[in-house]
């Protein structure tokens, strides 16, 4: 099947493998594996069997996760995590989540095929649900099995109405049992994913690889600004309140500070009331996603930006009103897996790139019961969440190198062993 593999857990294997997964859609023509989705779980048994061919045992989780577990040389000891997720948004792409778990895999492989065993156990999980597409964020997955299960995850409905307790039951999963997934009392030593940095970063920068320091806080904020609508021909510019011209400018406001302060600012969706041609806009509503490292930093933003949108409203003579719909902090990678990121790019004669990740990932869980660490890996034009998504095989050929190295690292100089 994997006839062009140069040898297991090379580069070349992983990319075959990483092929084989795309071929698991909902939509033909597509790769679409929502989270508790019949395509996940075709791909989830594909992932299983190759655990066991490898020398792992292998099993789905009380919540949905894959778990694979390659022994250690003493099995009393806390396992290290590696994984990542195989649930993909809409029309994703085929590395998205995927590449860490395989190259997770890859270095079991590795491992297996020289007969060696680490002190500890390497454990890779395959996490069920980090897209969050389906029912309008994460409901289980990670949290799970951090042992932190959302509240009213039962009751999301996707977009068929669908309701999650539905869904998992239908995956095989019973709803009842999802907290024993917990591993909050016996928690791995470490978690160390590799991710595509779905930014464009690293390929400025010339770097294949990356050490993620923090994953970003996000605020998110609905803001309604309400004018006068009326007709386009016959209010003079002069007694206009023009929702929309204030929203442009809130708009400008968001870029221009968030670009002041290097931070992330963006306004997604927005809606212009009424829809008409010859109305002036009486009310607009628009979304804002403002993202940092450090959640000080977008607190003071967050501030600013909100004072320049009042000072908008009352020039133009509109109401604004501003709801703040979720405000998450940032979560810092723990120093002793940064270090060991960064010892080990060092060893191979690599840049040490620090970033931060602007996108959450399964990390922000597990930080509640192991220390977490992430390597980001350069992908093309910075696209993620498409079907360009695209990485290079030498660059997945560090990955891998560097995940081994760092799984080595770790067992030496961790403190929670
Ligand atoms: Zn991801």
């Amino acid at each position: 099947m994997f006839a062009s593999e140069a040898y297991p857990g090379s580069a070349g294997w992983v990319m075959a493998r990483l092929d084989a997964l795309a071929a698991f859609t909902d939509e033909p023509g597509r790769i679409t594996r929502l989270a508790f989705s019949p395509s996940l779980d075709s791909a989830n048994a594909e992932l299983i069997g190759w655990m066991r061919a490898a020398g792992m045992t292998a099993r789905i989780d009380a919540a949905g996760n894959v778990v694979g577990r390659y022994e250690g040389l003493q099995p009393d000891r806390p396992a290290l995590l590696l994984g990542s997720h195989l649930d993909t948004v809409r029309n994703g792409g085929r590395y998205d989540g995927a590449l860490g778990v395989v190259a997770a895999l890859a270095v079991v492989e590795r491992l297996a095929k020289a007969g060696e065993r680490l002190p500890f156990a390497i454990e890779i999980v395959a996490f069920a649900d980090e897209e969050g597409v389906r029912f309008g964020g994460t409901v289980l997955g990670s949290w799970a099995l951090a042992g932190r299960i959302p509240e009213g995850w039962r009751e999301r409905v996707d977009g068929d109405g669908v309701r999650a307790e539905d869904a998992v039951r239908a995956f095989g999963v019973d709803p009842d049992e999802v907290p024993a997934a917990s591993r909050a009392a016996d928690p791995p030593f470490a978690y160390v994913e590799l991710h595509i940095e779905q930014g464009p970063i690293l390929e400025q920068e010339n770097c294949g690889l990356g050490i993620v320091t923090a994953i970003a806080g996000a605020s998110r904020l609905l803001v309604t600004v309400a004018g006068q609508a009326g007709h386009a021909g016959t209010v003079p510019m002069a007694l206009r309140r023009d929702a929309l011209v204030a929203a442009s400018e809130c708009v400008l406001a968001v870029d221009r500070l968030s670009r002041d302060k290097g931070a992330v600012g963006t306004v997604g969706h927005l809606r212009v009331e009424p829809d008409a041609v010859n109305v002036i806009p009486g009310r607009v509503r628009f979304s804002v996603d403002i993202r940092s490292g450090d959640d000080a930093e977008r607190k003071i933003l967050l501030a600013e930006i909100r004072k320049a949108f009042d000072a908008i409203a009352v020039a133009r003579g509109v109401g604004l009103a501003v709801e703040i719909t979720s405000d998450t902090s940032a979560v810092p990678c723990a120093p002793v897996v940064v270090e060991a990121i960064g010892d080990v790019l060092a060893d191979m004669g690599l840049p040490r790139l620090e970033l931060a990740s602007g996108a959450g990932h399964d990390g922000i869980a597990i930080s509640s019961i192991a220390p977490i660490g992430m390597i980001f890996l350069r992908c093309v034009g910075g696209v993620s969440h498409d079907p360009a998504e695209a990485v290079g095989v030498d660059d997945v050929a560090l990955g891998i190198e560097a995940l081994e190295r760092v799984c080595r690292r770790l067992g030496e100089t961790s403190t929670c062993l």
